[in-house]
């Protein structure tokens, strides 16, 4: 495997989490498969409809380093 699938297989795998995550039916354990968007979907559907969810996960990610760092410049420690 080179370097791009390693990270192509995390980011799957991160993807599959997300749509687990963002799943109607695994929030409220529902038992009809029907009712998991989660389930039978390829990863072209799954990135497809979790990929603006995943982006602004990575966006809050750094808007809250950002803002960690602002704090520290500025000698605000207690609020990191
Ligand atoms: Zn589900």
């Amino acid at each position: 495997m080179d370097q791009f699938e390693v990270i192509f297989t995390d980011l799957c795998t991160l993807m599959r989490k997300l749509s687990i995550d963002r799943c109607y039916g695994c929030e409220t354990s529902q038992p009809s498969q029907r009712d998991h968007a989660c389930l039978c979907a390829t990863d072209e559907e799954i990135f497809s409809k979790n990929f603006n969810a995943a982006f602004d996960l990575l966006n809050k990610d750094k808007l809250q380093l950002a803002v960690k760092e602002l704090l520290r410049e500025k000698g605000v420690a207690k609020f990191y």
